[in-house]
């Protein structure tokens, strides 16, 4: 994601009553809280880390009217383009979180969340920043924490070295994959998958896209 500041992003997440930010927040204050207080409802709640300008969560949460979505991005300049979207075409059960993805253990309680999208997320190539991968064994360590019981995480990239990290990944932290593709628009765009802004550029220029769905067990 090409990073450019975007004068008045942050004051707009801070004014925003749809968008929260971690900055300066109370621990606590959104922790076990987002149906009950955010959302005021108590459907099942889906979360993208990484979400980038949103229009996978954007498209979810219109689908999926019974599930609320959070979508989570570390930078205000990107998840400000959400806000617009959002602002646009609002919808009740979806909220936008300025969080990095390290902190999830303070702003989700154990359980919390039904499912984890990771789409396309930063690779980060060099061995000695593996951890920084948002499938490392210490993130993976973290969802296990805030994900229900028999809670999903799907992950799709078109990188497979990060892709074939991530199964080991998996496999080291005990996960169960439920099913996993190489190549998931093999036979045309996969029916009844919702492409993300790099999905759908990567699938233009024909590159495969891998995806698994895992359950921590
Ligand atoms: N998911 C979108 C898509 O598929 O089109 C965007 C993919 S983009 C390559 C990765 C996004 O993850 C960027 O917007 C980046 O700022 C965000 N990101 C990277 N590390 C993060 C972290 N630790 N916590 C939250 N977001 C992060």
């Amino acid at each position: 994601m090409r990073l450019r500041n975007i004068p008045g992003s942050e004051e707009k997440i801070l004014a925003h009553p749809y968008a929260f930010q971690t900055d300066g927040a109370v621990p606590g204050e959104y922790k076990g809280l987002w149906n009950r207080n955010v959302f005021k409802t108590t459907k099942k709640l889906y979360v993208e880390i990484g979400m980038g300008k949103g229009q996978f969560i954007t498209q979810m949460a219109m689908l999926h009217p019974e599930i609320n979505y959070i979508g989570i991005e570390k930078y205000s300049s990107v998840l400000v383009r959400a806000l617009d979207k959002f602002d646009r075409e609002p919808l009740e059960n979806l909220r936008f979180l300025r969080m990095d993805a390290e902190d999830i253990l303070e702003f989700f309680d154990q359980g919390e969340i039904s499912g984890i999208y990771l789409n396309f997320s930063d690779p980060w190539p060099k061995d000695r920043h593996a951890k920084r991968r948002l499938t490392s064994l210490p993130f993976l360590k973290r969802y296990e924490r805030v994900l229900e019981h028999g809670g999903e995480l799907q992950f799709k990239t078109d990188n497979r070295p990060l892709f074939d990290f991530s199964l080991k990944e998996l496999d080291k932290a005990g996960w169960k994959l439920l099913d996993f593709t190489y190549d998931l628009h093999k036979d045309g765009p996969a029916p009844g998958n919702v492409m993300t802004e790099y999905e759908e550029k990567f699938f233009k220029l024909g590159n495969p896209i891998c995806r698994f769905r895992a359950v921590s067990l």
